[in-house]
């Protein structure tokens, strides 16, 4: 299928159409939809893959508090493909490229850009840095979406990683669960296992994206040992819902993966359409733990600007403290005491 036969799918909304226009002379922000992912689209313009893919003219709206790099990256970067952030974990941008360009991406700094997959100079810099530095416990390899590369760039790169640092374990942020699942092969898993241990941390946003297809690529990597976690984005018009919320964490445990992160929408310019105010956001939390599980609870957080980093967005259960007791309130809003020592 052509690359850009979702267009005959859908109409285009007046803010869609607008998008087009205004994008070819002031924009240059990329579009890219797999023909599996458009296969889900819908010809509603409250679709939630819709939202997530299909750009609008809010796009070019920027808000006093939206920056370029809202997480500043950019000042944790020793080398420009390394982000060093937190002592124990380093991310690596592996490729600027992603299978579908998702409206709401936290890091349109980077993607999209045109600055390719890694070189293999760009990989011998990061590796020497790894052995350098044995406080680094996990690499992150995203981007970009890590799982667009070939099998085999796959393989060397992770091939130089673990001949850097044998003892290191691997996340790897990837969508392609969730917007191209047939690239993931027991080809695939079998590298992954060579090199692990490899964690996969995936996004899926709603339980419309958990179909039959995305269901059995996880299935492959769960069977071959892979650990895979969700970290969804909370997105107006997708998401911002309990009972979706709910049935996307139950659904995602049902395929055996863990809801590990909800995001509060970073400050990126041109996406406040796509954001909740965190007042909602945390209103939905309280709701959401009350329905569910602590293996289907993901914890809400929010990365703060200018590199502040990721706190989580919790609502304490302590409502005072003496000098013997901890005073809790309960789920149900009772109080209860427990000594401090
Ligand atoms: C999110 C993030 C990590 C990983 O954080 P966890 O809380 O361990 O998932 C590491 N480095 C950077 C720069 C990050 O933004």
């Amino acid at each position: 299928m052509n690359r850009d036969n979702w267009k005959n799918k859908i109409d285009f909304t007046a803010h869609e159409a607008a998008f087009f226009e205004k994008n070819s002379t002031q924009g240059g922000l990329q579009v890219s939809i797999t023909p599996y992912y458009a296969s889900l689209l819908k010809n509603d313009p409250q679709c939630p893959i819709r939202r997530q893919c299909v750009p609008t003219d809010h796009e070019f709206i920027y808000t006093e508090d939206e920056l370029a790099d809202p997480l500043g990256e950019q000042k944790h970067s020793p080398f420009s493909r390394l982000i060093h952030r937190y002592p124990d974990r380093g991310v690596i941008l592996v490729t600027d490229r992603c299978a579908v360009y998702c409206r709401h991406c936290f890091r349109k700094r980077f993607t999209a850009t045109g600055r390719g997959v890694i070189s293999n100079r760009e990989l011998k810099e990061i590796a020497g840095y790894l052995k350098d530095h044995d406080e680094i416990f996990e690499v992150l390899l995203t981007g970009g979406d890590p799982l667009t590369l070939s099998n085999s760039r796959i393989k060397e790169i992770l091939e130089v990683i673990k001949e850097a640092r044998p003892d290191i374990v691997i996340r790897i942020g990837t969508r392609i669960p969730v917007v191209d699942p047939a690239k993931i092969s027991e080809t695939l898993v079998s590298i992954l296992q060579t090199y692990g241990p490899v964690w996969i941390l995936t996004q899926f946003n709603h339980p419309v994206e958990i179909t039959p297809e995305s269901a059995r690529g996880l299935r492959i990597l769960i069977n071959g040992g892979i650990p895979v976690l969700n970290q969804a984005v909370l997105l107006q018009g997708v998401n911002d819902s309990v009972d979706i919320l709910a049935e996307l964490s139950h659904t995602l445990v049902f395929n055996r993966v863990k809801p590990y992160y909800l995001f509060q929408g970073d400050l990126i310019r041109g996406t406040s359409h796509l954001r909740v105010p965190i007042d909602k956001g945390m209103e939905l939390v309280r709701e959401l733990r009350k329905r569910l599980s602590g293996l289907a609870m993901p914890q809400y957080a929010v990365d703060l600007p200018d590199g502040g980093g990721k706190v989580p967005l919790t609502e304490s259960y302590i409502i005072e403290e003496t000098k013997s007791y901890y005073f809790f309130k309960n789920r149900e809003g009772d109080t209860y005491k427990y000594p401090r020592d």
